[in-house]
Order: C-alpha cells, then sequence, then structure tokens
C-alpha cells in the first residue's frame, strides 16, 4: 500500500485518477467543501495542510456567483462563471504557497444551468492551449431529474468534451434529498432517494468508454442537516452497485465506480465509515462547515457586544475606541480557524487524516 507521492498544486488528468484509486485502495475519502469567497477557500487549504491530505474544493453556481459579488448582475450567468474562474485562479496561486494538493471542482449543475458550467468550460479550454492542463479538475452535471437516458446522454456529450483535457465528471443519479443552492428536494418520494445498481451499470456502460467519471448516486443521503428518522441511509446500495458493474462488466477491479456522497453533513462516523468503504471517494461536506464557520462569529459579536455598539464608548468608558473590535480581519478569522477544525475533523472520518505525502 504505502502512501502516494502528490504534489502540491491543483490535482489533474492522470494523477487525480490515481489519487482516487488510492482512496479506495486504503478505504479513505477527501472531504469536498464548498467555498464562497477567498477567506473560506483559504480556511479549507490551510485544513489539508494540518490533514496531510488533499482536499476537494468546489464552487457551486451560488457560490461563484457570490465570489464574484452577490451585487453583480449575473444575467447569462456571466457573475458565476467569471466568479468560478476567479476563485480556481485564487486556490492555483494559494495552493501552492500552503503546499497542498487540491482538487478543484464545480458542484451541482442542473439541465438549466448547463451554459454557466459551458462558460466554465469555455475559459478552461483556454486555460488548456495556454497551460497545457486544465482549469479546474473536473465538474458535476446534475441531470438526476431527467430521465436516466437522456441524463446520460448529455453527460456522455460533456464528458467527451472535457475529456479532451483529461478532466472527470461527476454526473448525480437518483436525488439527493433535502434543500441546498435553491434547489428542495424535501419533497420527493422515497423511493426516488435511493438509487438502483442497475441504474449505475447502465452509466458505467454509457461513460467508461468516453472517459473518467465519478457517480453521485443517492442512498438516502439528504443535503442538509435534519432530525434523524426521516430517511434511512442505505450505503450497501454504492456496494451491491460495485459488485454489479464488477461481475457483469469484468472489469478486474474490486471497485470499478468511484462514489461521491452528497449530504455528508450531519452523517454519523459509522455511516461515513461503511460509505466510504464501498468506493466513495470524495464527501461532500457544507452545511457542517457553514455552521463551524458562522458559529464562532456569532460567539465573538455575543461576548463582546458592549464593544461593538458604535465606534466609540464601551464598558472601559464613553470614549474608548472599539477599532479591534470593529476589524473584520479579527472576527472573520474566528470564523475561518472554526471552519478549519471542523474540515479536520472530516479528514479524520473519512481517513485520510495523515495518509498522504506531499
Ligand atoms: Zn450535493
Amino acid at each position: 500500500m504505502g502512501t502516494l507521492k502528490i504534489k502540491p498544486g491543483v490535482i489533474t488528468g492522470d494523477a487525480l485518477l490515481e489519487l482516487f484509486d488510492q482512496c479506495k485502495k486504503v478505504d479513505c475519502a477527501l472531504p469536498a467543501v464548498n467555498v464562497i469567497g477567498s477567506h473560506t477557500a483559504n480556511a479549507a487549504l490551510q485544513a489539508a495542510r494540518e490533514a496531510k491530505a488533499p482536499v476537494v474544493i468546489q464552487f457551486s453556481h451560488t457560490g461563484s456567483q457570490f465570489y464574484g459579488g452577490k451585487a453583480l448582475d449575473n444575467a447569462d450567468h456571466r457573475a458565476s462563471i467569471a466568479g468560478a474562474v476567479s476563485g480556481a485562479l485564487h486556490v492555483r496561486t494559494m495552493a501552492k504557497v500552503y503546499g497542498v494538493p487540491v482538487v478543484l471542482h464545480t458542484d451541482h449543475c442542473a439541465a438549466k444551468l448547463l451554459p454557466w458550467v459551458d462558460g466554465v468550460i469555455g475559459a478552461g479550454e483556454e486555460y488548456f492551449a495556454k497551460n497545457g492542463e486544465p482549469l479546474f479538475s473536473s465538474h458535476m452535471l446534475d441531470l438526476s431529474e431527467e430521465p436516466l437516458e437522456r441524463n446520460l446522454e448529455i453527460s456522455r456529450k460533456y464528458l467527451s468534451r472535457i475529456a479532451k483535457m483529461k478532466m472527470t465528471l461527476e454526473i448525480e443519479l437518483g436525488v439527493t434529498g433535502g434543500e441546498e443552492d435553491g434547489v428542495d428536494n424535501s419533497g420527493v418520494a422515497h423511493d426516488k432517494l435511493y438509487t438502483s445498481p442497475s441504474d449505475v451499470l447502465r452509466a458505467y456502460d454509457v461513460l467508461e468508454p468516453v472517459g473518467s467519471f465519478t457517480v453521485a448516486a443517492s442512498f438516502g443521503n439528504t443535503h442538509g442537516v435534519y432530525a434523524p428518522g426521516n430517511v434511512k441511509l442505505k450505503p450497501t446500495i454504492l456496494r451491491d452497485s460495485q459488485s454489479a458493474v464488477r461481475t457483469q462488466r469484468k472489469t478486474g477491479k474490486d471497485e470499478p465506480v468511484s462514489f461521491v456522497f452528497h449530504g455528508g453533513s450531519g452523517s454519523t462516523p459509522e455511516e461515513i465509515r461503511e460509505a466510504v468503504s464501498y468506493g466513495v471517494v470524495k464527501m461532500n461536506i457544507d452545511t457542517d462547515t457553514q455552521w463551524a464557520f458562522t458559529h464562532p462569529i456569532k460567539k465573538f459579536m455575543d461576548d463582546k457586544s458592549a464593544y461593538l455598539q458604535g465606534q466609540l464608548g464601551n464598558p472601559e468608558g464613553p470614549e474608548k475606541p472599539n477599532k479591534k473590535y470593529i476589524d473584520p480581519r479579527g472576527w472573520i478569522h474566528l470564523g475561518e480557524k472554526g471552519m478549519t477544525a471542523r474540515l479536520v475533523e472530516a479528514f479524520k472520518d473519512l481517513g485520510s487524516f495523515g495518509k498522504f505525502d506531499f
């Protein structure tokens, strides 16, 4: 087994495939964190440094827009395209300074958002022409609301485009429950929350000849954190999907499919470990890191409330200045530290803490 030696910086092409293979070999997965600006991106880079493992940094459509500035007009997804590119360039620059390997990814892209990913891929192709490697490591399409064959046909087209840059495509089969990024699946019928192994086999047949792909399969996982008890998690769907592909297509690989676990927030360590043991290489985490960022700031605001009523005047005197409490760097850094600590915990839950050499 041994540890895999990886270069700091953004991991693309064959190096990404080697990384996913290594994850499956040693039964670990990488946390994939949604970032919305340089503060959260830097918090993720710091977590990778502390955990001695690569991190997946990803941008959603609205996260990309926010990265560029929420006040911008997002007609034709312009702000979301430029925000994603800007975020990717920031991460590319800083990953080397932090000395950590990073997988750069875009999150859920439903059919109506395809022009967003088209724009990001277009920018990536320009980057590729100049630099000989893609801007992002991978993109996600989420066409799980479409019929299976349409989902796979569109996914195949996109994969054949990005495979020219040796990029990986993440697809979604079945529906992730809950609500995220303005998509509300909390009312979806329970059987839709479970992907069937035959759908995974069909995806394998369509996509494997074209290029590298990962599958966000639904096994009762939900976006967001809810009181337990509504939907039962069935990670064995992942195991059964692996065995369907392995036995029916004679792949020669124990785990021919690389799975992605969406809605990782709120899952127990046991649930995470079981999913990882069936070939999950990436687990998305958002709600938990949002809370980890926000909570220390709330505490600061509460604790220092008497110092934050105006620029002058606090319990120490009516003319005492409050500048050091007002400076956003003080409390934003508390959010960054909270997010880093939560991510380090995620690396431990996913078994990837300290498992890599770079
Ligand atoms: Zn998701």
